[in-house]
């Protein structure tokens, strides 16, 4: 067996990781192995953007958990400093993350660690080659116009929330919440390719895509569906809760007005998340609440259960469907 003595092995493993899971338990296990104690933390914003907040997402042994505002000073402390620190008292030592020049996290471990390598170079290339890593996979779940999350990511995202880990680091009170399915589309669009051209009509998609990113939390998610449809899955305390959210994103976009094309709507339809569901089932419910809003005159939003269809969208309420209906946007 070859041997480990810059890294390379681990830095193989971490190269083939597909899936963030993977890759965070390739790092946790790694890292292990470097802290022979195990007394390491690892803080980082995984979004990679301004919005996304430096958590902790990993702590083992005894290693001290800080909170997000010290955690977010430390990373400002280390930027400045472009090293690795320690802590005041000298009991922490903290090894930056860094991507693209900057610090997006740290892992923290106690100063007297015990290493089984020689260089802590190997760890801040380690860290270094798990950002980017990351970051081709976040890259890898977006939409590239838009910069939303893409279709892909849709049929994952939704098959997690069913099968329960959509919950996860989610606080007790919020439990009782519910996820929603809400699936969009421009009215009238062909009209702004036909009259203003190709160009305007991404322009178009991307300023609406931008108002929705706006519309929603951060632990809610926001797909391009397809061409100038969008969907989001929301957490919600009801199904008012969520008409009321849709119907103000709904007005936003009547009001925002467009470069050359001034003014335009958007449709909507929604279902509820249920146990039984899978994620054909629930997009078929949101899209005829979609061509229902689009069949009574557009902007507007429709609940799929206001409509009264049975709620069994695979059985005998199919047969009352037209075959070619979710066909029509
Ligand atoms: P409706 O109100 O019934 O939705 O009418 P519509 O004209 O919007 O009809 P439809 O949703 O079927 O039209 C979708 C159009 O969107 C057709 C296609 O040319 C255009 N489109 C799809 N993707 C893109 C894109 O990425 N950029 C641009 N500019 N146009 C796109
Ligand atoms: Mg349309
Ligand atoms: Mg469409």
């Amino acid at each position: 067996m070859q041997s480990n003595s810059c890294g390379h092995q681990w830095i193989i493993r971490l190269t083939q990781q597909q899936s963030e899971r993977a890759l965070d338990a390739a790092l946790i296990d790694i890292l292990s192995q470097v802290f022979a104690d195990n007394n390491f933390a690892l803080y980082m914003n995984k979004q990679f953007t301004s919005q996304g907040h430096i958590r902790c997402n990993y702590s083992g042994g005894s290693a001290a958990i800080l909170d997000d505002e010290q955690a977010q000073q430390l990373v400002a402390k280390i930027d400045a400093e472009r090293m690795r620190i320690s802590g005041s008292q000298g009991q922490y030592v903290y090894f930056p993350i860094y991507h693209l020049g900057a610090v997006i996290g740290f892992v923290q471990s106690s100063s007297d660690f015990a290493l089984t390598h020689d260089s802590p170079f190997v760890i801040t290339n380690i860290l270094n080659i798990y950002a980017n890593q990351l970051y081709l996979l976040y890259r890898s779940r977006l939409d590239p116009l838009t910069e939303l999350l893409n279709r892909q990511t849709f049929d994952s995202q939704v098959m997690d929330i069913i099968n329960g880990d959509g919950f996860a680091e989610r606080r007790d009170n919020e439990l009782e919440r519910q996820w929603y399915l809400a699936m969009f589309d421009i009215d009238h669009f062909k009209r702004v390719n036909d009259t203003y051209g190709h160009v305007i009509g991404d322009e178009v998609i991307i300023l609406v895509a931008r108002i929705l990113k706006q519309s929603f939390r951060s632990e809610d998610y926001v797909f391009r569906y397809g061409g100038e449809e969008f969907a989001v899955l929301l957490l919600c305390d009801n199904k008012d809760q969520a008409m009321q959210v849709l119907e103000r994103l709904r007005a936003t976009v009547a009001d925002f007005t467009f470069p050359q094309v001034k003014r335009l709507t958007i449709s909507t339809g929604f279902c509820a998340f249920d146990n039984t569901s899978m994620v054909p089932e629930l997009v078929h419910k949101a899209d005829l609440a979609l061509y229902n809003a689009k069949n009574n005159g557009r902007n507007q939003v429709v609940d799929f259960h206001s409509l009264n269809i049975p709620d069994n969208t695979k059985g005998a309420g199919d047969d009352d469907l037209d075959d070619d209906m979710l066909e029509l946007f």
